[in-house]
């Protein structure tokens, strides 16, 4: 298997992985979606909301707000605590919002008691409040995966493709077509033909193929090669997400072998 880091941001990474099948690929992919626990919102006491929103609009805004933790691993999945899942401070962290309006409620009035917890953004508006009307809540959250609800899901834009192929035969005659109708914008013309320089920006779309009419490109996605784009929903740097992902693949993929183990 090849490595390659194509690009990396705080909140997103796109690299190319070779020398692996789909399922491999994918399997990153849905882990980074559905099995990194994170923090979210689970509970809430709604005291006063005299707001426009009712409480379960209110209610359902807060929990799709990412959490970030200085440090998540000193969290448990409920159902693996050692309160057996009725809620302590190992497993779940309390809240307070009050507001009083005029102005909009943002995110970062979320005040978590454990200071190392926050909102990933500050400024994710959760409602605007009139004269006078007020919001007041408690509530807290607790650590889990993205595949109980999209509340605790880590990975946002997660998708890949093959590694495109693309060669340009001696019959080009150079008529820039395929330059034209490129959405993104892979082939220049160059001595008079075409030359595919953009590759790992296109998109498999074949609008080039059908647009040449001396069928001078050849397009084929390399079966064991892929582009794959990560995108965390800010509750940790991407760069972190995929490789807590790839660790809970590596960690199912031993509790299989320990299991198969124990049947030999
Ligand atoms: S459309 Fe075909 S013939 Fe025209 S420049 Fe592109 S590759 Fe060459
Ligand atoms: S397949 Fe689509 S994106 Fe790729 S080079 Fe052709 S037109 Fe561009
Ligand atoms: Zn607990």
């Amino acid at each position: 298997m090849k490595f390659e880091l194509l690009q990396l941001e705080e909140d997103r990474i796109r690299y190319l992985l070779s020398g692996v099948t789909a399922a491999f690929a994918n399997g990153i992919r849905r882990a980074c979606m559905s099995e990194v626990p994170v923090l979210a919102i689970d509970e809430i006491s709604l005291y006063d909301n005299t707001s426009v929103l009712f409480d379960e609009q209110i209610s359902l805004r807060l929990g799709e707000v990412p959490l970030q933790a200085e440090d998540l691993n000193i969290f448990s999945l409920p159902e693996e605590c050692q309160c057996g899942g009725t809620g302590c401070p190992g497993c779940r962290v309390d809240f307070m919002l009050s507001s009083e309006g005029p102005g909009v409620v943002y995110s970062r009035e979320i005040q978590f008691t454990d200071p190392g917890v926050k909102p990933a953004f500050d400024k994710i508006p959760i409602v605007i409040l009139g004269e006078g009307e007020k919001l007041v809540i408690e509530g807290y959250a607790t650590k889990h995966v993205g595949k109980e609800h999209s509340k605790w899901q880590a990975g946002t834009l997660c998708g890949y493709k093959n590694l495109p192929g693309i060669e340009v035969a001696d019959s080009c005659d150079g008529c820039g077509k395929c330059v034209e109708v490129c959405p993104r914008n892979v082939f220049v013309l160059e001595g008079g033909r075409a030359k595919a320089t953009n590759i790992l920006e296109c998109s498999l779309c074949k609008l080039c193929i059908g647009a040449c009419e001396p069928a001078a490109i050849k397009l084929t996605p390399v079966l064991d090669s892929f582009v794959v784009y990560i995108e965390s929903s800010g509750s940790m740097p991407a760069r972190d997400l995929v490789a807590r992902a790839s660790e809970e693949i590596k960690k199912r993929a031993e509790d299989l072998d320990a299991k198969l183990a124990e049947l030999a």
